[in-house]
């Protein structure tokens, strides 16, 4: 089933004679348990395009649909709430609150949510148990290791079950073994929960964990490639 589609978008920057198109005509669809990769050099439009189809930043003109429901057309409040229940985060630097303990940092999207707490810790501890870090649920952000870190944000991420997870370039901060890692975490959640993953990388070897690339080029989709093509190739 289709879960996104996105239709004619263009974005502008700037007004007058200074305008900047960060994105001219994208379109493309994600169908639900796609794993896809955006990538392009710097400046082609890759944050933008995820921050608009997160609903952080508006659009200039098009359409994006989740489920066929269009959310270009929704207000800030019902956005709010699309963001809060149908969307998972994964940045750089992991966004984990040091005042919060790891067990708070993986609850939040569900405390949004105004879960009830019983609810809130059964699904944090199955969470935690399924990942491996069960044991640093206690603990502060900057009392554990990386690859708890990871493992946390990867948790917060999943934990209200969203329809999509955006990652945006999840592994720039990581050396090789932890980006290998890191990247082996989320092929998984791919491959086994048939999580529906749209990911913005400049890193090549973390590309390649996605079943299909599409490249950036001035704010255009230049070229899109399909795993299944490569392998054929290899
Ligand atoms: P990438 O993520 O691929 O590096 P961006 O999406 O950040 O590219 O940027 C695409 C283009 O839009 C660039 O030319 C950038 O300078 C411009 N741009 C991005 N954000 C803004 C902004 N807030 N104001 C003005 N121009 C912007
Ligand atoms: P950049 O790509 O420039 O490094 P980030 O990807 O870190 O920026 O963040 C993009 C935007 O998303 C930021 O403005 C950030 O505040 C916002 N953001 C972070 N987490 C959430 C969330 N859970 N819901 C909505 N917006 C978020």
């Amino acid at each position: 089933m289709c879960l996104l589609k996105v239709e004619h978008v263009q974005k502008y920057y700037g007004n007058g004679g200074n305008i900047t198109k960060a994105l001219n005509d994208i379109s493309f669809d994600m169908k639900e348990g796609e794993f896809v990769a955006i990538m392009g050099a710097s400046g082609s439009g890759k944050t933008t395009l995820l921050n608009v189809i997160s609903t952080i930043d508006t659009l200039s003109a098009g359409d994006i649909y989740v489920r066929q429901e269009n959310i270009s057309t929704k207000k800030e409040k019902q956005l709010a709430a699309f963001r809060k229940k149908e969307l998972g985060f994964i940045f750089q630097d992991y966004n984990l609150l040091n005042t919060l303990s790891m067990e708070e940092n993986i609850a939040l999207p569900l405390t949004l949510l105004k879960e009830k707490p019983a609810v809130i810790d059964a699904s944090v501890k199955q969470m935690a148990k399924t990942l491996g870090i069960l044991d640093i649920l206690a603990k502060y952000p900057y009392e554990v290791s990386g690859g708890q870190r990871q493992r946390t944000a990867i948790a917060r991420a999943l934990i209200h079950k969203p329809s999509l997870i955006l990652a945006d370039e999840p592994t720039g901060a990581l050396d090789s073994h932890a980006s290998y890692l890191f990247m082996e975490e989320l092929g998984k959640l791919n491959e086994e929960r048939h999580a529906s993953i749209l990911m913005v990388t400049h890193d090549a070897f973390s590309a390649s964990y996605a079943k299909r690339i599409l490249f950036l080029k001035d704010g255009r989709i230049f070229n899109e490639i399909y795993r299944g093509e490569l392998d054929r190739k290899a």
